[in-house]
This record gives C-alpha cells, structure tokens and sequence, in this order.
C-alpha cells in the first residue's frame, strides 16, 4: 500500500473527547472516527486491525468445532416476548417499527434468534449437539457511550451458543469454549484474567468473564497471586461469604398469610412460576438487600401494591440505598426484582430492602421468603483488596480490568421460556441446554491499544498489525532513496508481507510521527545511510535500538 494513496487521517493533537489512551490513539492514528456518541466508523488502518482479530477468533471457533453462521440484525418482538425479554431489556433495546406497524428490535445479543432457529429444526437426540457463533454488528443503547470502542452503541460481537442433550454435556462443551477463550486471548497477547462471574439476570449455572487488566476498565476484580482464584466482586461476594446459619430463624410474625410458597406468590402477582428465576440476598452492612429476579416485567402493579401494604414496607429513600451499597448496573438491565413473602428472619438483621435496580423502586423492612436457601446468604462488604482469598486465604488483591468476553453456561432458561425441546433416547421431550458465549470483538481493538501503547502512539503486537512493515522514505525527492523504498516495496511483497510504503512529500518528522503513532511493528527507514548502500532497521516497540541493513542482502533480512 502506497501511502500517498492511503486514507490514514492523522491528528496532531489529542482529541477533547477522549480520555483513555486507546480512544486518543485510535482517533489520532485514523483508525476510526466517530459519527455519533457510541457510533464509529472504521476506517482502512482500523479495518485491517478487525479482520486480523476476528481471523484469530474465527480460527479458534473453528478448530473447536463451532459453525459460523450470520443471524439477522432486525429481529422481531415477538421472540422477545416469549422470553419476556421484549419488557424487560430496557431502554438498552432500540427498537423500531416496520410500515405495518409490527415492532422490531436491533439484536443486542442473540439467544432468541437462535433458540428459534434450533426449535424449528431440531427433533431429536441425533441431532445435538449444535455449537453455531457469528460475528457480528450488535446495538445496546449504553447509557453512557464512551471510551471509543470500549463502550459503544453499535459494535463488533462474536456471540456463540451450544445446544445439548444433558447438562453432562453443556458442562463439556462450556470447557471447551473456555479453553478456546483462553487461547484466542493468549493469540492476541494479552494480559488478562479469566475470573469467576455473577450469573446475574441472565440466569443459568454458571459464568466466567475473561477482563483485561487496564487502569480505566470498568470491572472490578478481585484476584489472588498465590492460587490463582480470580472473581469479580460480585461473584466473589456470592460465592465465599456465607452467614452462619445459626443467625437464621423463623418470623415469629408471618406477613402474608395468603402466600406461603413461590407458586402462590407467582399466582399472586400474576406472574407465572417460571419466571421467577431465583432469589439473592444481599448483606450489606446492618441491613439485607433481597432481590428477587423475575424473567419479566408483567406484573399485576394493583395486587403488588396491596403485598407490599400487606409486608408493612415503604420505599427506601435514595440515601438508604446509598448506604446499602446499592449502585446503578448492580443488578443489571435483566433483573427486575420483587419482594417475594414472609417466613423467615435472621436474628436482629430483619431489616431488608427490596427494589429494582432504580431509584424510588425500592422497600424496606421486607423480610425474606421461606424458600430462600441458606446458601444464598452472602456478605457483600467483604470482597476487597486484603480479604482473605476464599481458596488459600492469601490476602486478595483488587483490580480494574475489561470486560473481553463472558461465558454462560444458560441451562434451560431460554429453551424452557421458547419450547426448544428434542425427543430424548429414552423418547421423552426434553428442554435443549444451552451455553453462551461472547466476545467484544471491537471492544478488543481498544483493549489492545490499552496494553500496547507509549507516549508517542500504538504498539501492535505483530499478530493483529494493520501491516507487517513500515517503509519510510525520508527524502521523497532523492531517486536513489525512493528506488530503493520501492524495491524492498516490492520484495516485502512477494514475500507476503503486507506493506505500508510511506512515500508521501512530507516531512522527515512527520513521517516518524505518523509511524509511532500508529504503530506497526516494523520499519525500513532509508535515509543517509544508503549512501553506503544500507537502511536503517528498527522494531516499533525498540525505537531506539536500530540495525543497519545492507540492501544487497535485504532479500534475505526480510
Ligand atoms: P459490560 O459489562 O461491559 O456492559 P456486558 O456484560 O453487558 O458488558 P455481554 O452481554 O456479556 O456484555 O456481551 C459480551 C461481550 O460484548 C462483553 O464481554 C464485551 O466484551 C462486549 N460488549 C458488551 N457491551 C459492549 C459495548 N457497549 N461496546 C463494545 N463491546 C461491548
Ligand atoms: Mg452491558
Ligand atoms: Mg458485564
Ligand atoms: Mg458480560
């Protein structure tokens, strides 16, 4: 590639609407540019840099045995519906409507579009297992875009699913995906952690993030260095910090006489059974934050009014909710959560709050339902820096990092809510497992950048470089020097390196500042020395290190 050909933008001065090192560079650098918040378009250079990240996924998925397809971006809402997901997602959903009037939603993931895919062809055992991902444009209205790719309105996913006939084997097919992630981040050099994740909203067995440790990333991570345990605070808060059971015991004062049982209260409420997924309480200091996550929003408001006059509750006031720890995203956009009835308490700590993830949604004083399990106690204030790791009991260390990829084992959730069953062995209908696994294949490019940059540009590790070598011609106006440029131009070539000749009539400086900036791994300069017949060689990550090459024998140095 001719660099007087090329649309590579550069920008001397930092961007005033960036603050983290991937979003100047990548600006400054002409890969991208933004068309609105959250919006970006990818211009060559930041092209190049997505296809080689997503060959290197590709590859990966591939080699697993996963199926590339291509799902439609516009789905329709009745798939939504069906999972109640259509209520639920929020004003993260764009939605939109056709001529007719049928609504319509810009896919912000796509488990339903594949559960429907799976049903209306899958009958059988022989037919399973299936294991399909794509890559893919996704949309979520982020309520606050930022960082460039990081956090964008439109991006780049690569979402996977499986399908299989028992949990014994979505368990394998899960280690699998996981092996695979591991390798697809170690291919693209980075530094990350794979940490133990709250299954969330989004239900199922179990979950793991893979985060890129960065200073502006938005996780947090708690991790240990002796054993290797690495948890979100979250799932670390779930997971390892029960209360003893002696603190429980039964309510002396039963609130809700008309309802002793998950299914009375699912009738209660007009909501049916299966859509009351799970029930999570929450510690947090003097006082329980109980949360019960439904799969919907399609609640009768009078009867849930009436409960909540029954439970003797009143909304928490927003500095309650301060004080209980409750921040905005804690749930997240999936979890709608409802007090449930009264049966149990732990000793002096009955007070608890009950409320969406939204302020003024919330109730005090409810108390928890008898079919809460004793091992959904957890103690929120303790997963911190220090902490004793829950494994080995080493001082835990805390960290910010990005969130790179998640993997779900789903269970049954969406198979179960859309009716994708097979005909078993034994000849009974049974709900298909499913796992999900995704990628933030643009987000990548920024994580990256995060990872590989210094005061004067990007750093590509050599794998995703939008070119392999860098030719700068320092004095275009030379023949001798602009000769020589093409030649290793074209020997690079024919040795199947990709090549960005830098021939445009600048100047010398702007010429190096360009190629630190925007960072490919290595460089041919020809400047004074080929009056001894030689060029200057040097490595992006080395500037200072330089190698004379003589360009008789360039053939070979390539
Ligand atoms: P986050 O916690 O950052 O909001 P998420 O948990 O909502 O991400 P998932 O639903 O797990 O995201 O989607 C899979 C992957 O897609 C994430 O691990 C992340 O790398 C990427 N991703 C999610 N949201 C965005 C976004 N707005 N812009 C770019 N990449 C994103
Ligand atoms: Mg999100
Ligand atoms: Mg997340
Ligand atoms: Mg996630």
């Amino acid at each position: 590639m001719l660099a007087s050909r090329y649309f590579m933008p550069t920008l001397k001065e930092n961007p005033s609407e960036a603050q983290v090192p991937s979003h100047i560079y990548l600006i400054r650098g002409g890969f991208i540019r933004s068309l609105a918040a959250g919006i970006y378009e990818y211009l060559p250079l930041g092209f190049r840099v997505l296809k080689k990240i997503e060959n290197i996924i590709r590859k990966r998925m591939d080699e697993a045995g996963a199926l590339e397809l291509l799902l439609p971006i516009l789905t329709p809402a009745e798939l939504w519906k069906e999972t109640g997901r259509w209520d639920v997602y929020g004003k993260e959903l764009f939605r939109l409507k056709d001529r007719k009037d049928a609504d319509f939603a810009l896919g912000p993931t796509h488990e339903e579009t594949i559960t429907d895919l799976v049903r209306k062809n899958v009958r059988s055992y022989k037919d399973l297992p299936l294991n399909f991902y794509q890559i893919q444009t996704k949309f979520r209205d982020e309520a606050r875009p930022r960082y460039g790719l990081i956090r964008g309105r439109e991006f780049i996913m690569k979402d996977g699913y499986s399908f299989d006939v028992s949990e014994e084997d979505a368990i394998k097919t899960y280690e699998v995906m996981k092996e695979t992630y591991h390798k697809i981040f170690q291919d693209l050099k980075l530094d990350y952690l794979m940490v133990e994740a709250d299954v969330g909203a989004i239900g199922g067995k179990f979950s793991h993030e893979f985060v890129v440790k960065v200073p502006s990333g938005e996780a947090h991570i708690v991790y240990c260095e002796n054993c290797g345990y690495a948890a979100n605070v979250e799932a670390a808060k779930f997971h390892h910090h029960k209360l003893p059971v002696e603190n429980l015991k039964p309510l002396e004062k039963v609130y809700t006489p008309n309802v002793s049982s998950v299914e009375e209260v699912a009738k209660f409420l007009n909501l049916p059974t299966e859509k009351i997924v799970k029930t999570l309480i929450y510690k947090a200091d003097d006082r329980f934050v109980a949360v019960l996550i439904r799969g919907d929003r399609e609640v009768n408001e009078t009867k849930l009014a009436n409960l909540l006059k029954a439970l003797d509750v009143r909304p928490a006031t927003p500095e309650e909710l301060k004080d209980l720890g409750i921040v905005e995203g804690f749930v997240g956009p999936m979890g709608l959560d409802l007090p449930i009835y009264a049966d149990y308490s732990i000793k002096e700590l009955y007070n608890f709050v009950v409320g969406a993830n939204e302020k003024d949604y919330h109730y005090i004083n409810v108390n928890l339902g008898r079919d809460v399990k004793v091992e959904e106690f957890y103690d929120l204030a303790t997963a911190k820096e220090g902490d004793p790791c829950p494994v080995c009991k080493n001082p835990l260390k805390e960290t910010t990092g990005l969130e790179v990829g998640h993997i779900f084992l789903l269970g049954t959730k969406y198979s179960q809510a859309m009716k994708a069953y097979f005909t078993d062995k034994d000849g009974k209908e049974k709900p298909i497992i499913m796992g999900c696994y995704g990628i933030g294949v643009s987000r990548l490019i920024s994580a990256i950048v995060e990872q590989y940059h210094d005061d004067k540009g990007i750093i590509w590790p050599d794998v995703v470089a939008p070119f392999d070598l860098h030719i700068l011609v320092l004095n275009v106006k030379d023949e001798k020097s602009l000769k020589a440029g093409f030649e290793i131009y074209e020997k690079a070539k024919r040795q199947g390196l990709d090549v960005l000749l830098d021939e445009r009539d600048i100047s010398p400086g702007s010429k190096f500042k360009d190629a630190d900036l925007i960072g490919i791994p290595n460089r041919i300069v020809i400047g004074k020395s080929l009056n001894e017949g030689k060029v200057e060689y040097q490595r992006r990550d080395k500037v200072e290190e330089k190698q004379l090459v003589d360009l008789l024998e360039i053939d070979n140095f390539l």
